[in-house]
């Protein structure tokens, strides 16, 4: 089969396929390569599927695939560095093997898909996140892959114990620092059905806990009409069957309010752990940040979470060394992490990206100076969750086995997390304990994880 040069336009501009893509055979085989957030990770799933459903058959490595599919990140310098190398090892391959076929999507596909095509001619698709139905639509078009199997449904698939699923796309605040708003765009609600139906669907597969995601997931079904709420969709998803985890992310301190709250405290299968990106403990670098609140805010906001909320756990990222950030301003983040006691925080060093309203700032802190404050910011934590994960000696928590641990083959190990999303290893003393909640004494602690042994 001869693919036909084609040029597609659609309003919106979803997908592009340069001219000039030919291909002498359809291929058999992909892989699909991922880097960056966990809204990435759930949309290589869906990639993954949809492909299967096509007849194609995955492949471990891209070495061995004659399609592959590069989901990509540009939040940070470092992501956007290694998805050039990516593309840059493809090119080289596909000087080679002509058949080759590549397709880009992520945050690194820019607004100007024509653009890119001239940019990355070793790319034949480029489609944007959430236009995996356009990108599938254009496959078919162009012979690449026949229609979905009708007769394989879902047979033959399994899924991770616990997954993921998107509940919305884009982004609409703009922080002054961050690319997302421009590469993934306006804040889009897909309907409850469909996420109830996608839920559903992972369930039956074995999934037994499912994070929903979104940029901003409080503003979830703002854009729908009739309006909805996230609290609404975790009503409807939480009825089921099978599920037994429901988890999501992330959260803004400036939205979430008290209905969203309150149905965590409500809802049993909605784990107690909150994702609240606080990015800097100081109001001028938060305003220059344009996250819209206060230090004091969000302190009262961390106090009604657990006054309302029982043992939930409270995770945060943090940028260290934004434009401007003195050594006092970043004490105050270090001072505010000591206020809250952060179960996790997830910390980088600011790296100006392109397009963005920082990016025309000047970015006055020195590199070394970045990695040092990261490094003591780190140290602090690495205390707090040494101290925090000690309370957990000697309890029984309940652990959802994910899956086995056989790097030490005289240990073998199951690996599972409590509902505070604590990594927990247990001694693999009884067999088929995936997908199983097994309740778990914690005989060893550690600031990382936590040893248990089955509370027979
Ligand atoms: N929507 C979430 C929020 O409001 O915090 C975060 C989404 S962002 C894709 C994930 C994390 O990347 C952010 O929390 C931030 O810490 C980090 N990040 C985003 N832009 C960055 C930049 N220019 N430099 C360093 N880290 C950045
Ligand atoms: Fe980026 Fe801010 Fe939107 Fe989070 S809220 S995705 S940090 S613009």
């Amino acid at each position: 089969m001869l693919l036909q040069p084609q040029r597609l336009v659609r309003e919106p501009r979803e997908t592009r396929a340069p001219e000039g893509v030919r291909r002498a055979a359809t291929p058999r085989t992909f892989h699909v390569w991922t880097i960056g957030c966990q809204m990435n990770v759930a949309e290589s799933d869906a990639v993954t599927t949809a492909l299967r459903q096509r007849g194609l058959t995955h492949v471990p490595s891209m070495e061995g695939a004659e399609l592959v599919v590069l989901n990509s990140c540009t939040v940070r310098e470092s992501a956007e560095q290694r998805v050039q190398g990516t593309l840059g090892n493809l090119a080289h391959r596909k000087r080679e093997d002509p058949g080759l076929m590549v397709a880009l999507t992520g945050c690194s596909v820019e607004p100007d898909l024509d653009v890119m095509g001239q940019r990355l001619p070793m790319v034949d698709f480029f489609f944007r996140p959430g236009a995996l139905d356009h990108f599938l639509a254009e496959l078919e078009a162009h012979e690449v892959v026949a229609a979905p199997h009708e007769a394989m449904g879902l047979r033959g698939y399994s899924s991770p114990v616990s997954t993921y699923v998107s509940v919305m796309q884009g982004c609409n605040k703009f922080c002054t620092y961050c690319i997302v708003p421009y590469r993934r765009g306006r804040e889009v609600s897909r309907p409850i059905d469909e996420v109830v139906a996608d839920v559903r669907m992972m369930t039956r597969r074995g999934a037994k806990e499912i994070t929903l995601l979104g940029q901003i997931i409080d503003h979830y079904g703002r854009d729908l009409s009739p309006k909805s709420h996230l609290a609404e969709l975790m009503e409807a998803v939480h009825e089921v069957e099978g599920l037994e985890r429901l988890r999501f992310m992330t959260s803004h301190p400036r939205d979430m309010d008290d209905r969203l709250i309150e149905a965590i405290a409500r809802l049993p299968k909605i784990v107690e752990t909150v994702h609240l990106p606080v990015q800097a403990g100081d109001d001028v670098v938060l305003r220059r940040m344009r996250r819209q609140y206060t230090v004091e805010r969000y302190l009262a906001l961390v106090e009604k979470i657990r006054a309302t909320i029982p043992g939930v756990a409270v995770t945060t990222d943090i940028i260290v060394g934004f434009c401007g950030e003195t050594e006092e301003q970043f004490r105050h983040t270090l001072d505010l992490m000591d206020a809250v006691q952060f179960d996790v925080v997830h910390a980088a060093c600011y790296s100006p990206r392109h397009g963005t309203v920082s990016a025309s700032w000047d970015d006055d802190v020195p590199q070394e100076e970045k990695e040092e404050r990261r490094r003591r910011l780190e140290r602090q934590q690495e205390e707090t969750q040494t101290r925090l994960n000690a309370r957990l000696q000697d309890t029984v928590q309940e652990v959802l086995i994910e899956d086995s641990q056989s790097h030490r083959q005289d240990l073998p190990q199951w690996r599972g997390r409590t509902r505070t999303n604590k990594l927990v290893f247990i001694p693999r003393e009884d067999e088929g304990l995936a997908g199983r909640t097994v309740p778990a004494r914690i005989i060893k602690t550690s600031p990382w994880a936590l040893q248990g042994v089955i509370d027979r």
